[in-house]
């Protein structure tokens, strides 16, 4: 996240869910929450995450869990709110939809990183091309037909060796996107819809939250 730089799995204990901020280190028993699965602080222990919480609580708490899980700072969230409330449709869907459409979300489903964090510091990098232009901004948005390719220099490194070799051995990525391991480069197929983003958020608490 931008500006956040404390231990991220402190994020998921006060969320009381696992958001999968660390690739593999999520899914494996080093993953914080499933040793300490209590908030973080001083008084976390006796915190339970079924205390009772008020509707502003619960509508909060999902806008804060969206915004962890795809790393954006409160400005540009509440843009991303404002964009999806002006396009057709169900806001709550729509805002999904953009924040999927984010380029290091794209790169981190097409299998280039283990989690988003590290997909935006790959992209900052300048390791990723659009449309064969460098593109090296994390918040780009791309759309239906874009093409998103490891730069030629880029696919050489140690790094992404490694990646193809693991594509190669088989990735999914979801329906709206599609992979060729070969090239490594992916191209946007179709909209991301609500059923493609298996994250688990109630989008609908956060357009109450934002419009009290
Ligand atoms: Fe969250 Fe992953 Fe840390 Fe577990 S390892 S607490 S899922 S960021």
């Amino acid at each position: 996240m931008a500006n956040y730089t404390d231990a991220v799995c402190k994020l998921c204990r006060r969320e009381g869910q696992k958001l999968f901020l660390k690739g593999e280190r999520c899914l494996s028993p080093k993953c914080a929450i499933e040793r300490r699965p209590y908030p973080p602080g001083e008084h976390g222990k006796k915190a339970t995450f079924r205390r009772k919480v008020s509707d502003y609580g619960m509508q909060l708490r999902e806008k804060q869990k969206a915004r962890r899980i795809y790393g954006v700072m409160e400005k540009q969230f509440r843009r991303y709110f404002r964009e999806a409330s002006r396009r057709k449709g169900l806001t709550g869907a729509t805002l999904l939809t953009i924040l999927e459409s984010r380029l290091d979300n794209v790169v981190y489903r097409l299998g280039f990183a283990d989690s988003r964090s590290q997909a935006r510091q790959l992209v900052r990098h300048g390791h990723f091309e659009v449309n064969g232009r460098k593109t090296d901004i994390p918040s780009y948005l791309v759309s239906v037909g874009d093409v998103i390719s490891v730069r030629a220099n880029s696919q050489n490194n140690a790094y992404f060796k490694e990646r193809a070799q693991i594509i190669q051995n088989g990735a999914k990525v979801p329906a709206w996107l599609s992979l060729n391991p070969m090239t490594l480069s992916g191209s946007v197929v179709g909209e991301p819809s609500r059923e493609d983003i298996e994250i688990p958020l109630n989008e609908q608490l956060i357009v109450e939250y934002y419009s009290r």
